[in-house]
């Protein structure tokens, strides 16, 4: 379609579009035709949200007090005749806004890559076959396949529409669901009325259809506003907001500090622009400019470690809350079990009970009946039921092939079992459905729990027994006893659906299964197991010793999830299971009295779901749910992180959830759930570091001005200490690895203080230690009487080795320093040689010399500075060695 001739799609008939497009209803595009098009048209992409040019990052280094303070420092200290430390300023500003653009480039870059991975798919037509692509290879004139749970990749004019809806929100702002039509409508439409027509990121919620791409890309509606809809920067995280209200209460403590150290140094008799520039130093020296830093990088490494692991973070903010959960509720299947399903008995109306042999979906087992071989040659009654289930099915068995060597199920694996069942009783599936072709249907709804299908004049139902049977004619059938073989089979953890027939009625999704309720012709239930995924029992004993609690969320019957639970360890002694219908029952006050003891929730409606998050949520729970349907969004939009399903889960489940499992399993949540726990724990590392270090400098200042000595440290040396040494090694404590312990700790409590007492304790002795080694050997060698400049180069050498010590301790509040482990952290050992050899080169080279107001240290007094230096190490050993022993006691 040449972009020159706009037609207005809606006032079209749609075989009308289908020709102005050269496409075909049935078979699509040729993939020829669509290879054409992508090259004319270009991708179905918005232009990316603004990348931001490096030198635009770069420059907005510069946009920071701290830097106005250097700056400010900087044209003072040149007026006053100190040029080079005017030029020293002027660097260490530089390298500091070089430091921070490539670290922000590098955060950067990773989200991008992870944006990529939660890449919209989509179902189309080509060539004749369906196949799913990507959104941005759609074209004009592809046929889209259309079903509840979408998200729309092009905009389209509607082909087919069964009892289809969207929410446009997105481009119109109208929030509830429009249903969508196929007729022709005036050309004057609004963008809101054009209910023949779907568009580009909004959702549909119900029902089924098909459609013909119209415009991809910025043709498209979206694409027009594109710059309303140009993702707009993440919120800030709660760690993120604290991170930053710490940073405001030490500028203000710096400030602080910046006015005593000039009164005291001015009434110390020491010249003003030496004391100014020392007042300067030490206010950088306060400021944590290497924590937002630290903090982007954390939250992006953490998400890189988590895709790794299979769970794909969609907002930034799930990373630390994860951290922080103290409730999942898992639905069952598929998430706890592996969703394999094998039918395994079978109960026929007048109460015989057959057995069925066989695994997976091979159609290779027997039916057998009191020991005896059962086929539905032999029996009506099996015969009915058997191709009642085959008929009220959408799924299909995959021979074996050459990608694999079982027999594999498409769609639905509840259904695809009930195929194999009927194969295995001699069922000729194929031959059966052409002659009973489908004339309408009520799809599966997780809220109904059942399904129709209308063959000819017969109608067959199935669905969870409870709802069923309630249909069902009972005059002929033992109401009472059925429902208790239901229970009996449920308690054996199977998943039991029962089937129905009923002949001459109209079917009607509007009226629903209400019309059917004494009609139903009973036909029998099935039983299937679906056996616990091999890792989940280990991951949910992690949960427990994590503190974290797991609950399951189930559309099936209680007795099956409570058998599964139990199995499993979720449900323990004097735990419970409530079901839907109980929970109706229950109010709110019930409900929270007793969430402690309630393990599972069985037949839960999706919208019931929120209930369960809002009460956890009520007792202060962070809470985690997984969900995959279009009505789970309200719950996991609403949950503290919201778990998609990235396999079974529809694009409006993902939308709405803050991450997305890959492989839908539990064990992944819980992995993702120790990463995040990684990410706080190392920032923490990170605070640590960074304020102690700080106030060590502060202290040992504040000491010589109050004794009365000369300044321990020249003011470009703090500035020194400050950026470099401080620079190469902070970042890099982000990259270490788990501790190992990290899933034997309670959770975090959200809102808990960025420094809890432990932490106070800790840097209470580490400055004690620190400052007492610093500033003695700075008044001994004072004393001794050493030149001065070299009095000042040996601290200076202190300062940085004292560092150096303390970011090893920093690695860990138990685990000893004094081993190799560290080698795994390549950037830490990198930054900390590389901090090694600059510092080095400040003392050793002439013209750094003159610069930093060095001079050269003997190599013998060297030894003496680390092991001083190394003081703070060994102090906190000694500390890391009493609280490992009153762990194990
Ligand atoms: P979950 O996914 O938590 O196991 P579902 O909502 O999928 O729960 O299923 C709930 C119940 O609905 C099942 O126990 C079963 O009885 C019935 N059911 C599930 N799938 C189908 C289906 N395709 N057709 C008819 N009934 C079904
Ligand atoms: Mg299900």
């Amino acid at each position: 379609m040449p972009a020159t001739t706009p037609l207005i799609w809606h006032s079209k008939e749609a075989s009308e579009a289908i020709s102005a497009l050269r496409t075909d209803i049935e078979k699509g595009l040729s993939n020829g035709d669509a290879v054409e098009r992508l090259a004319e048209h270009g991708p179905n992409e918005l232009p990316e949200a603004q990348h931001k040019p490096m030198w635009k990052v770069f420059a907005a280094q510069f946009a920071s007090p701290l830097i106005y303070i250097l700056f400010v420092a900087a044209i003072i200290s040149f007026s006053m005749g100190h040029a080079s430390d005017a030029v020293v300023i002027l660097v260490v500003v530089l390298v500091n806004s070089v430091i921070g653009a490539i670290q922000e480039g590098r955060a950067e870059h990773s989200m991008t890559a992870l944006r990529k991975l939660s890449a919209l798919k989509v179902r189309v037509t080509r060539d004749g076959h369906e196949t799913i692509i990507e959104a941005k290879d759609l074209v004009p004139g592809d046929i889209l396949l259309l079903a509840a749970g979408d998200q729309v990749g092009a905009d389209a004019r509607l082909l087919e529409a069964a009892s289809l809806e969207a929410t446009e929100a997105a481009l119109t702002g109208e929030s509830l669901p429009v249903q969508k039509h196929l007729q022709v409508l005036p050309e004057d439409s609004g963008l809101g009325d054009r209910r023949n027509m779907i568009y580009s990121s909004t959702h549909l919620t119900a029902g089924r259809g098909r459609a013909v791409v119209v415009a991809t890309g910025v043709e498209t509606e979206v694409g027009k506003i594109a710059r309303m809809t140009a993702t707009a920067s993440e919120p800030r995280t709660p760690l993120e907001m604290r991170l930053q209200q710490f940073g405001r209460w030490l500028v203000i403590a710096s400030i602080v500090l910046f006015v005593l150290i000039l009164v005291f140094g001015l009434s110390r008799g020491i010249p003003f622009d030496q004391i100014f520039m020392v007042a300067i130093s030490q206010m950088v020296s306060m400021v944590p400019e290497g924590l937002p830093v630290a903090m982007t990088i954390a939250l992006a490494v953490g998400m890189q470690r988590m895709a790794k692991r299979g769970a794909i973070v969609r907002r930034l903010a799930a990373v630390e809350t994860l951290g922080s959960t103290s409730i999942i509720c898992s639905d069952k299947t598929g998430t706890l079990t592996k969703n394999e399903m094998t039918v395994t008995t079978l109960v026929l109306p007048d109460g015989r009970l057959i057995k069925v042999s066989g695994a997976g979906y091979s159609p290779e087992g027997k039916l057998s009946l009191e020991d005896k071989n059962i086929s539905t040659s032999d029996d009506e009654t099996l015969k009915a039921m058997l191709e009642g289930v085959v008929l009220c099915n959408d799924a299909k068995l995959v021979p074996p092939d050459k990608e694999d060597t079982r027999w594999r199920a498409l769609g639905d694996p509840t259904e695809a079992a009930l195929l194999t069942v009927a194969a295995k009783g001699s069922v000729d599936l194929d031959a059966l459905r052409k002659q009973h072709p489908r004339k309408g249907e009520i799809p599966f709804d997780s809220a109904t729990k059942m399904m129709a299908t209308q063959h000819g004049s017969k109608i067959i139902l199935k669905g969870a027994p409870e709802m069923l049977l309630e249909l069902c004619d009972t005059s002929s059938l033992d109401l009472a006893k059925t429902q208790q073989t239901a229970v009996d089979l449920a308690s054996q953890a199977l998943r039991v659906l029962a089937v129905a027939k009923v002949t001459d009625l109209p079917l009607d999704e509007k009226a629903g299964f209400e019309p059917f309720r004494g009609k139903l012709k009973f036909l029998g239930l099935l039983g299937q197991i679906d056996p616990p995924r091999d890792e989940v029992k280990a991951a949910v004993e992690e949960c427990r010793a994590a503190g974290i609690r797991p609950v399951m969320v189930t559309g099936d019957h209680k007795a099956t999830g409570l058998a599964i639970a139990t199995a499993l360890g979720i449900s323990k002694e004097g735990d419970i299971a409530v079901d839907g219908a109980e929970l109706e029952q229950m109010t709110e006050q019930d409900l929270r009295s007793r969430l402690g003891s309630i393990s599972v929730f069985a037949r839960v409606h999706p919208a019931q779901k929120l209930r369960i998050v809002e009460a956890f949520q009520s007792q202060k729970q962070v809470v985690a749910m997984t969900g995959d349907g279009v009505n789970d969004a309200p719950a996991l939009a609403t949950a503290d992180v919201g778990v998609a399903m990235g396999i079974t889960g529809t694009e409006v489940a993902k939308g709405a959830a803050k991450i997305v499992i890959t492989d839908d399993n539990f064990a992944t949540i819980v992995k993702a759930v120790e990463e995040g726990r990684l990410v706080y724990q190392n920032l923490k590392k990170v605070v640590l570091f960074l304020f102690t270090t700080s106030i060590d400098e502060v202290l040992v200042l504040l000491l010589a001005l109050l004794c009365g000595y000369p300044l321990p440290l020249a003011a470009v040396q703090i500035l020194w200490i400050n950026i470099v040494t401080e620079g190469t090694v902070t970042v890099n404590l982000i990259m270490e690895g788990l501790e190992g312990d990290e899933m034997r700790r309670k959770p975090t409590p959200m809102g808990e203080p960025l420094i809890t007492p432990p932490m106070w304790r800790r840097m209470l002795l580490m400055v004690s230690t620190s400052v007492t080694a610093i500033f003695g050997f700075f008044m001994w060698r004072l004393n001794s009487g050493a030149p001065f400049e070299l009095v000042q180069t040996e601290t200076f050498t202190l300062v940085a080795i004292s560092q150096w010590f303390n970011v090893l301790n920093c690695r860990s509040a138990l685990k000893s320093s004094l081993n190799l482990d560290v080698l795994k952290n390549v950037w830490l050992v990198g930054g900390l040689v590389l901090g090694m050899a600059l510092h080095m080169m400040v003392i050793y080279t002439e013209p750094m010399n003159r610069i930093f107001y060095t001079v050269p240290i003997p190599l013998t007094d060297f030894f003496l500075l680390f092991l001083i230096g190394s003081s703070v190490l060994w102090a906190e050993e000694i500390r890391k060695w009493f609280a490992r022993r009153s762990q194990a006691a």
